[in-house]
Order: C-alpha cells, then sequence, then structure tokens
C-alpha cells in the first residue's frame, strides 16, 4: 500500500502550469499573472483635488479666520472629468469637485466647510497650507513602475490597478478545463426523482464545483452505465476537452467496477491502494493523444471528496501555475475522542472553530464512507497518522481547514 504523501508526490509528477493564455480581465478572478506588468503612466495621473472646495493661492487666505473671512472672486467652477478653463490669479478661486484636475495658478484647496459655499463670491473661513487637499500626480505611483509582477495571484485589489495602468487584458495560465464523469447503473440526473434503488449523481456536481472552487473551469457528464464500451466512449468524447479528467465510481473490487475493468486494458492508468481512510482504491494515469491526466477517484461521497482535496486539487493549483498547492493545517484540540485504524492515515470530517483564541475541533459524521449529511456540516478535516489508533478527549491534532465556500 502507498502511503498518502507517496500517493500526492506521485500525481504531481510531470505536471506543469498550462502555457499562458492573453484574457479580458473579468475573466482573470484566481488566475496567475504570466507577465510583469508596468505603469506607462503615473497615478494620479494629474494632480487633483481631494476634497470638493475652493482651489486659491494659500497667500491669499493666510490670514483667513471665522471672524474675519477672507473674500474671493469665484472665476470657474471645475468637476471631475473636466478643466478649468481660466487660470487662478490673485484674488480669486475656482470651486472644485473631488478628483477634478487642479487649475494653472492655484496651489491649494479650502474644503467647502471653511467657505460659505459661494458661487460668484466666496468667503473663505480658514487658511491652508500650500499643497492641501491636493492628490499629487505619481504619488501612489510612479510612471515605469512594477505594479504586478510573474506568478502574483490576481483578485479583486490586483485587478484594480491593473485596470488603472491602462491594461484591458493580461497574460494569465488559464484555468484548467476538468470534466467529471460519473459512473453507475444507478445514477440518475440530480433534480431527478428517483426510483428504489436509485440514487441520485450527487458526485458529478459536488466534484464539478470543488474543481472551480480550485480553480478549474468544469464541465460534466451525465451518468455513464456501467458498461466499458460506453464508458470509454464517454471518456474519449470528453478528452476533447480536457486539461484534466475526474471519474467517480466503479474502481473496487465488485463485478460491475466498469471503470477498472476498461482503464486496466488500456494500461497507462494505474490502480493502487493508498493507505488512508476513507478512499483506498485510487487511480491515475494519462490517456489520449495529448497524455491528459485522468483520476478515477471512488463512488462513495465523502471518499470521493476527500480524495479530490488531497490528490486533485494539488493538480489543479499547479495547472494553474499557483505555488500553494494545499490547503492550510491548524493544530488544534480535539474536542471529542474516537478511534483510528491502525495502518492509516484517517480523514476525520469536523468543525473546526476558534475558542477564546484557540482553534477547537470536534469529530462529526462518523466513519461511514456514505454519510453526506455529516460532509455538508464539516468545514475541515481532521488528519490521524497511520500509527495513532486512538484520539482521546482534548487530545492536540493536526487539522486541514477546508475554508469556507471553497
Ligand atoms: P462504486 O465505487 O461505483 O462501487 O460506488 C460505491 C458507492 O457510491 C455506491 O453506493 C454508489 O451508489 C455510490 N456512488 C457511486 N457514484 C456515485 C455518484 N456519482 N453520486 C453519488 N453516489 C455514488
Ligand atoms: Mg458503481
Amino acid at each position: 500500500m502507498r502511503s498518502v504523501e507517496d500517493h500526492i508526490k506521485h500525481v504531481l509528477l510531470g505536471i506543469a502550469p498550462l502555457e499562458p493564455l492573453v484574457l479580458p480581465l473579468q475573466e482573470t478572478l484566481g488566475c496567475v499573472l504570466a507577465e510583469d506588468v508596468f505603469a506607462p503612466w503615473p497615478l494620479p495621473s494629474f494632480d487633483n483635488s481631494s476634497m470638493d472646495g475652493y482651489a486659491v493661492i494659500s497667500a491669499d487666505v493666510a490670514s483667513a479666520t471665522e471672524v474675519s473671512p477672507v473674500s474671493l472672486d469665484v472665476i470657474d467652477d471645475v468637476a471631475a472629468g473636466s478643466r478649468a478653463n481660466v487660470r487662478v490669479l490673485p484674488g480669486t478661486a475656482v470651486r472644485i469637485m473631488t478628483g477634478a484636475p487642479m487649475p494653472d495658478g492655484a496651489d491649494s484647496v479650502v474644503p467647502v466647510e471653511g467657505t460659505d459655499g459661494g458661487t460668484d463670491n466666496v468667503l473663505i473661513s480658514r487658511r491652508v497650507d500650500a499643497g492641501a487637499y491636493i492628490r499629487r500626480a505619481g504619488e501612489d505611483i510612479v510612471a515605469g513602475d512594477r505594479v504586478q509582477s510573474a506568478g502574483d495571484v490576481i483578485g479583486p485589489r490586483q485587478v484594480a490597478v491593473l485596470a488603472a495602468v491602462g491594461r484591458g487584458e493580461v497574460k494569465v495560465r488559464p484555468r484548467p478545463r476538468v470534466v467529471v464523469v460519473s459512473t453507475g447503473d444507478e445514477l440518475v440526473e440530480p433534480g431527478t426523482a428517483i426510483r428504489h434503488g436509485q440514487v441520485v449523481d450527487s458526485n458529478g456536481v459536488m466534484l464539478a464545483m470543488a474543481a472551480q472552487a480550485a480553480g478549474a473551469e468544469a464541465f460534466r457528464s451525465g451518468p455513464v452505465a456501467d458498461d466499458e464500451q460506453r464508458f470509454m466512449g464517454a471518456i474519449e468524447d470528453q478528452l476533447i476537452r480536457a486539461d484534466l479528467v475526474i471519474t467517480s465510481g466503479g474502481v473496487s473490487m465488485g463485478a460491475y467496477d466498469t471503470v477498472k475493468a476498461a482503464l486496466s486494458k488500456v494500461g497507462t492508468v494505474e490502480f493502487t491502494k493508498v493507505a488512508m481512510q476513507p478512499g483506498m482504491p485510487q487511480g491515475f494515469g494519462r490517456l489520449g493523444p495529448e497524455n491528459t491526466p485522468i483520476f478515477t477517484l471512488p463512488g462513495n461521497p465523502v471518499s470521493s471528496y476527500i480524495s479530490f482535496e488531497l490528490f486533485v486539487r494539488p493538480v489543479i493549483r499547479r495547472m494553474l501555475g499557483q505555488t500553494e498547492l494545499h490547503r492550510p493545517t491548524v493544530r488544534a484540540t480535539c474536542e471529542q475522542g474516537f478511534d483510528s485504524p491502525s495502518g492509516k492515515t484517517q480523514f476525520m470530517r469536523a468543525q473546526l472553530r476558534v475558542d477564546s483564541g484557540r482553534y477547537v475541533v470536534i469529530p462529526i459524521g462518523g466513519h461511514g464512507s456514505h454519510v453526506l449529511g455529516g460532509l455538508s456540516q464539516s468545514n475541515a478535516l481532521i488528519v490521524v497518522p497511520a500509527d495513532v489508533t486512538r484520539i482521546s478527549d482534548n487530545d492536540p491534532v493536526t487539522v486541514i481547514d477546508l475554508g469556507g465556500a471553497g
């Protein structure tokens, strides 16, 4: 039996980031940049007002106080997006809005709160220093600055600066296209009424969504019957659009374990027992003219999910060009003891929370690898090493944090 760590290493062998592609900004959430991006112009690109108020010459208002305001002629108005047509000369002011370009001649802005708000004539009741309330060109970013680097991950905060320096598209590692194929005669599409003996194909949507959450573009083929020819047909159809294929079901020792039977003949997919609970039978290999990686995950939903988390997600992350391949782990106090099999690493569904500044975890859902209710309430996996057979109440444990939505 192969250890979990060895199987992770094995599936990552030969997996490389996908070739870069130029994509519109809005399609790049979670993508990794494949170029350095430089600012062709400074940010802000022009001196502008940081307040609604009056652009003035500071020397003109040096004596202004509430009891003895200074009167200035208002000679123009300037809003964001427009320009003043006049020059501010001694004794005059231009009414200015936040973000509007500073008019020539003025060296400061008096906020509207320090004035009577006049439109022909304004009474200024407060002095300002030269430079007050002006956002200077280049104070944020200087022309030629590198604003993002190859390898950076794009999110809302990063895309803003890319747009601000003039980019509409950027070169990124694209999302891997992941195809999920569920197998089993008993399976029906979600939303379909079930007859006795039928099971809804919950793995299909679960795995497709897990792939999306990992950063992939996911496709799903409807459940495929336990028939070798139909299964191979479905796989061949899907290979055309896939960077990665995931199947679920049909890999145990049963009489109708189609996936294992069909792919064993191809010779490029290896079926292995991994020393873990749940999710022992794991298959991985390459298929088709482009040597597309394929994972054959067990059918039991919990096994399928945990296998995805441990083995498939890191492969998707590497294809994306991410360097953080694995979920973060934390040390937590386990509030409730449980038994663990000898010789296998156990991944126990659990609820992780912070209590008085410390991580606390409680197992849920029991051992059954079919227990979907427990899975839906979990946000973490307790990792019990192969040589540990009992976790007692309040033992410290290592926990994989599965995060909120993903
Ligand atoms: P298998 O690995 O095909 O032997 O399936 C093991 C168990 O998982 C059986 O109880 C199946 O009904 C169930 N199962 C297999 N595939 C799925 C699926 N796509 N969605 C939900 N349950 C499944
Ligand atoms: Mg089956």
